[in-house]
């Protein structure tokens, strides 16, 4: 079986320790079906819902750090307990990926999807470096003291406001300092612009389609896709229906191929050493055809299917991913 590593996951904020070790009856991930899936790593977001609302339906207002410092923390105190319970491992630095896969055990790589936890001066990033942070996001799809983030409007631009604050690029440039990936899927168009210039780590979009095929404002320009290619970054295909379908519906009813065909758009334009995975498991409708994690198979036949290589699956599957946060973490 040909192991995956995965761009990102809501599976920790939205369920307990317990639950995921346990298993459960529905969802998209847990320990037992990521063993059957071939997920042998993969990025785990903490997320704060927006106080009031329905978590991941639409574009909530800004929410402070009284709210979302208590739940993040708490979310990254879980994937630590499970990391002290032998379930996973944290992955720190870029070793630790393949000393997980080849031990048998989930890597996972902590991941902040919007930085509210984060005080616009910075000093909590400390402690979570510290904790075990590795990969973030300045701003989910809302605004905060950092940035924009893009709204889910279709068919729309991702052009809808204004790019980073001054404190957005003091975290985007310590990010790079301390080897912290700064993940771009959430950005809107002027933000991604505007972490593009400050310096030359690798582009990084964990979860995203090709606007091209699906005029989705959460999708990427074919300008976006080349600045990620030329930045020697990546596209982890998103397998949220809504991102994927022409018609932008958030239908089950779609087949592999949708995320084959993106995934052969990005690979058209700037090679498959920058595409990569990025379900958003256990945060979005995903094609029927996949189900769960334990369709993960069938994604990547469905690749090869697609014309990609097997070493290209392979690379798509894993070896992309390693490459770009081992750059990114300064390893
Ligand atoms: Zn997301």
């Amino acid at each position: 079986m040909i192991p995956v590593f995965d761009g990102h996951n809501d599976t920790i904020t939205r369920e307990d320790a317990a639950d995921f070790v346990a298993g459960r009856a529905g969802g998209h991930l847990d320990l037992e079906r990521a063993r059957r899936g071939g997920l042998a790593g993969g990025i785990f977001a903490i997320f704060t819902p927006t106080p009031g609302e329905d978590d991941f339906v639409e574009l909530g207002g800004p929410i402070g750090q009284d709210v979302a410092a208590p739940d993040a923390t708490r979310a990254a105190g879980r994937l630590l307990a499970l990391e002290r319970d032998g379930h996973l491992r944290l992955a720190r630095a870029p070793g630790d990926l393949d000393a997980a896969r080849d031990a048998g055990r989930l890597a996972a790589v902590m991941h902040l999807e919007g930085a509210e936890a984060i005080d616009p001066g910075l000093e909590a990033l400390e402690l979570w470096h510290a904790a075990g942070l590795r990969s973030l996001g300045p701003v989910w799809s809302r605004h905060n003291a950092f940035a924009h983030g893009v709204p889910f409007r279709f068919p729309s631009s991702p052009d809808t406001g204004p790019g980073l604050t001054p404190a957005g690029t003091s975290l985007v440039r310590r990010c790079a300092g301390l080897g912290i990936a700064v993940d771009l899927s959430h950005l809107n168009e002027a933000g991604f612009w505007d972490v593009a210039r400050i310096d030359g780590a690798p582009l990084i979009a964990s979860h995203s389609g090709a606007h091209a095929l699906s005029a989705a404002s959460r999708n990427l320009t074919d300008a976006q896709i080349d600045a990620i290619g030329a930045s020697r970054g990546l596209v982890g295909i998103v397998y949220a229906v809504n991102f994927l379908r022409e018609d932008g519906e958030e239908n089950a009813d779609t087949p592999l191929e949708a995320i084959v065909a993106h995934a052969r758009h990005v690979a058209d334009r700037i090679g498959p050493e920058h595409v990569a995975l990025g379900s958003d498991f256990d945060g979005a409708t995903i094609p029927g055809p996949l189900g769960d994690v334990t369709g993960l198979p069938r994604l990547l036949d469905a690749l090869a299917a697609g014309g990609f290589s097997e070493q290209e699956v392979r690379a798509i599957a894993w070896d992309n991913w390693r490459r770009v946060l081992e750059t990114a973490w300064g390893g």
